[in-house]
C-alpha cells in the first residue's frame, strides 16, 4: 500500500525539433501513467489524415483563434511554421489544482511563456534526435507531410535545437524504450519535489 500525500500537479513540457519523436514519447507516457493528461492545443493548421479533432488538436479558424486570444483563453500561444498554436488555460489550471499532471507538446516559444508565468509548476524536457540523418529519416517515414513541408521542417531544425539550454532536462531519443524510461524517471522524481507536496505539513504533524 502506498501513502498518498496531497500534492499540486506539475506541467511537463516536451519540446524537440519536428520529427525527433515527442508525439511518440507523449503517447507512450500517457498510456503508461494514469495521473498525467495531455493538454490539447488549438491550432490554425490543417488536420493530418490520422489526427482527430479534440484528441490531437482543436482545429480552428484564424478568426476563432484571434477571438480566443482576445478573450484571454490561452495560457500561451505562438506562431510555428506559419500557423498559430495555443494552449487553452482552463483545463490546465483545473488539473493542477486537482493534483493531476499535465503534459504539453509545445515549442520553445510556448515554454518560455510558461516559464515566465508558472515557473514553479513547470518541468521542461528537450528531446534531441540521435543524428541529423535520422531526424530527416523520421520526418520522411512519418509520410504525412509533403516533401516541401519536410524540407521546411529540416531547415528549421537547427534553429529549434539551439534552444536546448533553456530546458531543465535533455534526452536523446535514440532507443525509444530507453528514452521513454528516462522521461518516466524525470516525472517520478519531480512529483516528489517538496514544494509540490502541499499536504506534507499536515502529514508530518500527524507523525510527530
Ligand atoms: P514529433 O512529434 O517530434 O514531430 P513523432 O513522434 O511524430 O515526432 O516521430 C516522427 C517519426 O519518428 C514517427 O514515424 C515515429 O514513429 C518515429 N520515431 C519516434 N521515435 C523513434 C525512435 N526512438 N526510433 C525510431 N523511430 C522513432
Ligand atoms: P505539428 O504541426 O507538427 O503538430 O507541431 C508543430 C510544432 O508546434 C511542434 O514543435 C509543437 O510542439 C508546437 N506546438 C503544438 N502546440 C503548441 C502550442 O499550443 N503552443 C506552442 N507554443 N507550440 C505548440
Amino acid at each position: 500500500m502506498s501513502t498518498n500525500i496531497p500534492r499540486r500537479g506539475l506541467m511537463l513540457v516536451l519540446s524537440s525539433p519536428s520529427g525527433a519523436g515527442k508525439t511518440t514519447l507523449s503517447r507512450g507516457l500517457l498510456a503508461s501513467d494514469s495521473n498525467i493528461m495531455l493538454s490539447v492545443s488549438a491550432t490554425t493548421r490543417k488536420k493530418r489524415p490520422n489526427e482527430s479533432e479534440g484528441r490531437d488538436y482543436f482545429f480552428v479558424s484564424r478568426d476563432g483563434f484571434d477571438a480566443a486570444i482576445e478573450a484571454g483563453e490561452f495560457l500561451e500561444y505562438a506562431t510555428v511554421f506559419d500557423h498559430l498554436y495555443g494552449t487553452p488555460k482552463k483545463p490546465v489550471m483545473d488539473a493542477l489544482a486537482a493534483g493531476q499532471d499535465v503534459l504539453f507538446d509545445i515549442d520553445w516559444q510556448g515554454t518560455q511563456q510558461l516559464k515566465e508565468r508558472a515557473r514553479e509548476d513547470l518541468v521542461s524536457v528537450f528531446v534531441l534526435p540521435p543524428t541529423h540523418d535520422e531526424l530527416e529519416r523520421r520526418l520522411r517515414i512519418r509520410a504525412q507531410d509533403s516533401d516541401d513541408v519536410v524540407r521546411k521542417r529540416m531547415s528549421k531544425a537547427a534553429d529549434e535545437i539551439s534552444h536546448w539550454p533553456e530546458y531543465d532536462y535533455v534526452i536523446v531519443n535514440d532507443d525509444l524504450a530507453i528514452a521513454q524510461e528516462k522521461i518516466k524517471a524525470i516525472l517520478d522524481a519531480e512529483r516528489l519535489r517538496l514544494t509540490r507536496q502541499v499536504g506534507l505539513s499536515d502529514f508530518v504533524r500527524r507523525l510527530t
